[in-house]
């Protein structure tokens, strides 16, 4: 017997898609708000949004008949032409008010310019009572009570109230991050989370206020594409990445989006750079001309297709590699920030020495160790410092770059180069691995790939759906020197390998691959087991800690970590030296 749902049920399903948590609400009606032309949007939960989530604007407004119909299902205002691929507003499917109202106890205060008080409606488990007359300002109070009390097994799958919190701060962020325009505050009762003045022209400030500064002094700006397509924002260096990515915030035409094919050409841009277990922070802002674009793919909005996806990939990939190559070697400040801040905890240890007045007073009781340490210095003996004169004589034939001129290695390990504004300390054996590596990679790039004819092809048994991914993808593996053929509906049948793998585990690679472009639509995997191959060589090849080296070869390692791109990281993202400004070191010193 097939018959129709009542109402109440269809939205009490709906809820079920578009909102899964507190968190789900409080977007939705921020989302609204923002559609209304919002300047300012205040936001207040209790119980992590179970219990109270109040979201209350300057906007637009809705007279009585609107609000009775905001509350209806399928009843919008932002589909003006009925075109799925022209949408103006983040809204569209008219699905959350209604949606919210079957699993909760909602009430909505609404004025519009024109009217002279405000109106009220009350609804209660899908059931509204009339408008009436209420005191209010301009904008629209929306007070969302007892979340899914209507709906007891939801509230069963909620997490802790703490949890639930935190993602409602997450979800506020992504949306103050997208439009900077706007003042957003977010208080848990009284106490304030967040308070966000708007912020004219530059989404920089914005950036700042949510993700810190020292996000941007540890970051790169990017702004590449055309007309119908452009990427902007900022990523972390490769040294300032995080173990996990909860700071990766992608917005697509002003939307929010967290989405697998932008967070995938993520790791794409990064994949030379970073360990697998690394995480770069970014507020990446994509702009597409709207037909390019469906957002219609999700109830919740959050994923969107791409009418030309590798185009898009492309973008975002191209982006990000020429410009983590294009850096000149840039130390992040948060690392020289952190060994500051550690030398400073250890002179706040009890018992050290720090210059206080009594100190001062004290001198008579540092002029001996003093003495000594200068008496030592000036021996002929004394090792942690190169001679200057034979540093000093290479210099001037040698122009000396960012990096600075070298002017001694310390522990066989590190070189000391002093530059125009302070000094800079460099790990000799991760600069060097660069080096070779980034040398290995140009070699392949100039020299291409060696193919290695399998004497007896080898198979591999793989699910069908594998198989048939890699199929799809026969032709680019084939290209970067791979060549697979199926075998049967299970199996594919491996004949050639790039000769730069040497001796490999073929199933491993091969199924790691299909894996790959299964889950991402294409394969980074073999391009860095290559790498990752040349990354292995690089690092037998390349100096050794513990080596001393003269003058000139620190001076010429120097020089080629400025020539060379990505040289401020090593393979693992690990940083390759660390720069301490004059001022720092002044401060280290107390004579800042
Ligand atoms: P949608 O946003 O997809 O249109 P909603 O159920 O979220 O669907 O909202 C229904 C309608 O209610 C909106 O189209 C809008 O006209 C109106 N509305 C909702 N929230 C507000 C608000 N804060 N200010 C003004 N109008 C609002
Ligand atoms: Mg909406």
């Amino acid at each position: 017997m097939i018959r129709r749902l009542p109402e109440g049920l269809v939205n009490r399903i709906a809820a079920g898609e578009v909102i899964e948590r507190p968190a789900a609400a409080v977007k939705e009606l921020v989302e609204n708000s923002i559609d209304a032309g919002a300047q300012r949007i205040d936001i207040v939960v209790t119980g992590g949004g179970r219990d109270l989530i109040q979201v209350d604007d300057d906007g637009s407004g809705m007279d009585a008949d609107q609000m009775v119909l905001a509350v209806e299902r399928h009843a919008t205002s932002k589909l003006p032409d009925n075109d799925l691929l022209n949408l103006s507003y983040l809204g569209f499917r008219g699905e959350a008010l209604p949606s919210i109202a079957a699993v909760a106890r909602m009430e909505i205060t609404s004025r519009t310019r024109h009217a002279d008080h405000a109106f009220r409606l009350q609804i209660e488990g899908g059931i509204a009572a009339p408008p009436t007359p209420a005191p209010g300002r301009f904008g629209t109070r929306i007070d969302i009570r007892d979340l899914f009390y209507a709906t007891p097994a939801r509230l069963k799958f909620l997490r802790s109230e703490r949890a639930e919190l935190m993602a409602v701060v997450d979800i506020v962020k992504r949306l103050a991050l997208a439009r900077p325009d706007i003042g957003f505050s977010l208080h848990d009762g009284a106490r304030r989370l967040l308070m966000l003045p708007p912020t004219a022209d530059t989404p920089a400030n914005r950036v700042a206020q949510i993700m810190g500064s020292d996000f941007l002094n540890d970051s790169f700006y990017l702004n590449e594409g055309s007309t119908d397509v452009r990427l902007s924002g900022w990523a972390s260096l490769p040294t300032a990445a995080r173990g996990n990515a909860a700071a990766q915030y992608f917005f697509v035409n002003g939307r929010p989006v967290r989405d697998r094919q932008l967070l995938g050409a993520v790791r794409g841009g990064f994949a030379d750079v970073l360990a697998h277990d690394r995480h770069p922070a970014l507020a990446l802002y994509l702009e597409i001309a709207k037909d390019m674009v469906d957002v219609n793919v999700h109830p919740a909005k959050t994923e969107v297709r791409f009418r030309e996806p590798d185009r898009i990939r492309g973008l975002i990939v191209g982006a990000l590699r020429r410009n983590l190559a294009a850096m000149a070697p840039r130390a992040t400040e948060a690392m020289a920030k952190r060994a500051f801040a550690y030398t400073q905890q250890a002179q706040d240890l009890p018992g050290s020495v720090r210059p206080t007045a009594s100190a001062a007073d004290n001198m008579g009781l540092f002029n001996t160790p003093l003495q000594g340490a200068f008496a030592h210095a000036a021996e002929p003996s004394a090792r942690y410092l190169v001679p200057d004169a034979t540093n000093r004589g290479d210099v001037p034939s040698q122009p000396v770059g960012r990096m600075g001129a070298a002017r001694g290695q310390v522990h066989g390990t590190y070189i000391i180069a002093e530059t125009e504004t302070g000094m800079i300390l460099v790990d000799q054996h991760a600069a060097h691995e660069r080096l070779v590596y980034e040398r290995m990679k140009a070699d392949l790039a100039d020299n291409g790939i060696t193919r290695h004819a399998l004497l007896i092809p080898e198979v591999v048994e793989l699910d069908p759906a594998l198989v048939l991914a890699l199929d799809d993808r026969a032709d680019e593996l084939a290209a970067l020197g791979l060549a697979i053929e199926s075998f049967g509906p299970n199996a594919v049948m491996v004949r050639e390998i790039p000769g730069h793998l040497g001796k490999t585990d073929i199933k491993g690679l091969v199924s790691d691959i299909a894996a790959e472009i299964a889950e991402l639509g294409s394969s980074e995997t073999l391009r860095n087991r290559l790498d990752m191959v040349a990354a292995t060589m690089a690092c037998h090849g390349s100096v050794r800690a513990g080596r001393s080296l003269s003058g000139p070869e620190m001076n010429a390692l120097l020089r080629e970590m400025e020539r060379t791109p990505n040289s401020g990281q090593c393979n693992h993202g690990r940083p390759t030296f660390v720069e301490l400004k004059l001022g720092d070191i002044e401060r280290l010193f107390g004579r800042r």
